[in-house]
């Protein structure tokens, strides 16, 4: 367990330096947190082979992401998605098929519900397909 602790100074996760000023250290996602000078420093981003900020970037499965690939890569182990609709700009026939035929792309529509505590909030649930399919067969 790694334990995150917000009293007390960090640790440059690069270079070791101690904050002067608890929470001045940027937190930089799969790095920890980081001094300035490393956080300024350029990286490459191993999608898309932008150059970064350190600040700017996130490591996921020991790769370094910009941004946009870090969501990405996220979306991609996503295995639901939950869309909203609002019958008070379209009427619940519309929703239902809207649901249906706008399905994102590699998803498979589950359900179709009414949102909870609400009159005119529909959420409609997917499925990754590949994992839907799995199930199923
Ligand atoms: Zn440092
Ligand atoms: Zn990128």
């Amino acid at each position: 367990m790694q334990h995150v602790s917000t009293k007390g100074p960090a640790k440059c996760a690069i270079c070791g330096e101690v904050e002067t000023q608890p929470g001045s250290f940027p937190n930089v996602v799969g790095v920890g947190r980081v001094c300035l000078t490393d956080g300024m420093k350029k990286v490459k981003c191993e999608a898309c082979g932008n150059e970064i900020k350190l600040l700017t970037s996130s490591k996921l499965q020991g790769r370094t992401l910009c941004l946009s690939d870090h969501m990405k890569e996220i979306e991609k182990f996503r295995q639901h998605l939950v869309t909203v609709f609002d019958e008070d700009n379209e009427t619940a026939q519309s929703i239902l098929s809207r649901a249906y035929s706008e399905a994102p792309e590699g998803y498979t529509l589950l359900t179709v519900r009414r949102g909870r505590n609400s009159t005119h909030v529909w959420e409609a649930e997917y499925e990754k397909t590949e994992v839907f399919q799995m199930r199923c067969s």
